[in-house]
């Protein structure tokens, strides 16, 4: 059978990198083994999953190219019979039970079974005994073994688990004496008619049980089921939870593959108990590691920009982000870092996904913005730098051919188009000076007298990056200093920042009359 993949996020309004992508290593999996990528929306926190969370999701896939099969998604909140058929299901076979916490509304708890080597990983460990504390009473019951664990400093620490946890368990005092044994027992305390309290006990001694999955990216991954408990699958106010629901739409979607954030390592385990006492295959899964900051804490909006839509709205191209949130955490075996959508495709292996936590680097990824945008068809390059410059008020109604020529000069050196907000020089009458960058190359009282007599030298030539570059370096030459020494100051002067294209080609554009205009007003002024 062809492999299923999935994408389940829960709206919330914004989308962060690390859940999309969640969304670009599935997609880029199903498109490898040339399987489907499914959409299923867990929209079931009403409050969060407005309309509009949704509408953002939807927006922020189709602008990253992540096509999803089987069409319309699937909408969790569709599904709620499903998810209580199943709920009833898990009751009728005694896998499930109704718990009333002191009275009011019964809640719907799945039972981790007791007999639990019919789970797939579940293994025998080994015998072992765990203090317990003898202020606490040991009490056992189907919904679980309650005690209290002895902490470092000798006080009573919370502990308890599920019955499932305890195979083969005999509670014993401090002298080692046999306060229960529950072989012979089990189906009176499975059936509830048996519930024991035991005071003073000092230890367990059981079987430990524990469950492994294998892990497509993380490798074995163990749990001993003395460490788990039953699961609330209802609350008590009839809604479904997550497990449940998360569980029975893959079961619907036939999944066959699970890729998401090692956030849902725990939650796997005990899925994987659900599937199989829904009757259903487990699939197999694989565990993103987060996307982290320099001090490798989880990356946030703390950190800088941590939604898709901030970069879409910083003039990321969809390309550069999918193309570097695919290589964090991933890698193709090789050199490669500026991949295309179908290289990607190609290369993609749930192997190759790195163990460790990536660890977001936005530099990086601009740099690689920089190269798609130098790749760019002129006309989508202007077209994309008109947006971005008509939200400034020097950047409206501009001359077409003037902004042309711009984007032409420009275009190998953008980074990433709200940085048009630089180019305030090439359409604005007035500059404004980086008095930092101006202290820093007017450092030297000569290099203003050199702008003086730049200035002259400017006034008399055809005013070309040629001509502009010879009447420079006869400057340069007649004062003695190095050729190029005084580009930099000539920047400042005559656009006010210290970066740009080559500073001939830059004067040429600006013209002649701005660029003695400039000067005269710089000098004017310092
Ligand atoms: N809605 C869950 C989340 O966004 C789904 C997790 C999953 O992929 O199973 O964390």
């Amino acid at each position: 059978m062809s492999i299923r993949a999935r994408f389940a996020p829960s709206p919330t309004g914004q989308v962060h990198i690390g859940n999309i992508r969640a969304a670009i290593f599935n997609w880029l999996f199903a498109r490898n083994q040339k399987g489907n990528f499914l959409l299923r929306i867990e929209d079931t926190d009403l409050e969060r999953s407005t309309p509009e969370a949704i509408a953002t999701l939807l927006d922020v896939m189709e602008w990253l190219g992540l096509d999803f099969d089987e069409k319309p998604p699937l909408y969790q909140t569709s599904q709620l019979q499903n998810h209580l058929d199943a709920v009833q299901k898990l009751l009728d076979k005694g896998d499930a039970y109704k718990d009333s916490k002191g009275g009011g509304e019964e809640a719907v708890i799945f039972k981790i079974p007791w007999d639990a080597e019919r789970i797939p990983g579940v293994a025998d460990t080994g015998t072992i005994q765990v203090p317990v504390h003898p202020e606490v009473p040991v009490v056992v019951s189907f919904k679980g073994v309650d005690y209290a664990g002895v902490s470092a400093k000798g006080k009573p620490a919370p502990g308890g688990a599920c019955l499932a946890g305890f195979k083969n368990l005999k509670v014993l005092d401090a002298e080692g004496k046999v306060l229960f044994d529950i072989a012979g027992k089990e189906e009176q305390i499975l059936d509830g008619s048996l519930v024991v309290e035991l005071p003073g006990a000092a230890k367990l001694d059981f079987t430990r049980r524990t469950i492994t999955y294998h892990d497509l990216v993380k490798g074995d991954m163990s749990k001993p089921l003395d460490s788990m408990r039953d699961v609330v699958i209802v609350r008590s106010d009839g809604t479904p939870v997550f497990h449940i629901a998360n569980v029975v739409d893959d079961i619907t979607q036939k999944i066959t593959h699970i890729i998401r954030g090692d956030d849902h390592v725990e939650n796997t385990f005990r899925h994987i108990m659900m599937f199989t006492c829904l009757g259903a295959k487990v699939p197999k899964y694989g565990h993103l590691p987060m996307i982290v900051n320099a001090a490798g804490k989880p990356y946030s909006k703390r950190d800088g920009d941590a939604f898709v839509g901030d970069f879409r709205d910083k003039g990321f191209l969809p390309e550069a982000l999918l193309n570097y949130l695919a290589l964090l955490g991933w890698s193709p075996g090789d050199e490669r870092e500026k991949m295309s959508r179908d290289d990607l495709i190609e290369a993609f292996s749930l192997e190759r996904v790195l163990h460790a936590a990536a660890q977001m680097d936005i530099q990086k990824l601009t740099n690689l913005n920089g190269q798609y945008i130098a790749e760019m068809e002129p006309n989508a390059f202007k077209e994309m730098a008109t947006k971005f410059l008509q939200v400034h008020d020097w950047g409206k109604d501009l001359d077409d051919e003037y902004l042309t020529k711009v984007c032409n000069l420009m275009q190998s050196r953008l980074k990433k188009f709200a940085d048009v907000d630089q180019w305030k020089y090439f359409f604005a009458d007035q500059v404004e000076f980086d008095e930092k960058n101006l202290a820093k190359q007017f450092k030297e009282p000569a290099t203003r007298d050199a702008i003086v007599k730049i200035r002259s030298a400017f006034e008399a030539i055809d005013f070309n990056a040629e001509a502009i570059e010879t009447a420079i370096h006869s400057v340069t030459d007649e004062l003695g200093i190095g050729q190029g020494k005084l580009n930099q100051p000539i920047r400042g002067a005559v656009t006010g920042v210290g970066i740009g294209a080559g500073i001939y080609e830059t004067l040429e554009l600006l013209g002649k009359e701005t660029t003695l205009e400039r000067l005269d007003e710089f000098l004017a002024k310092y």
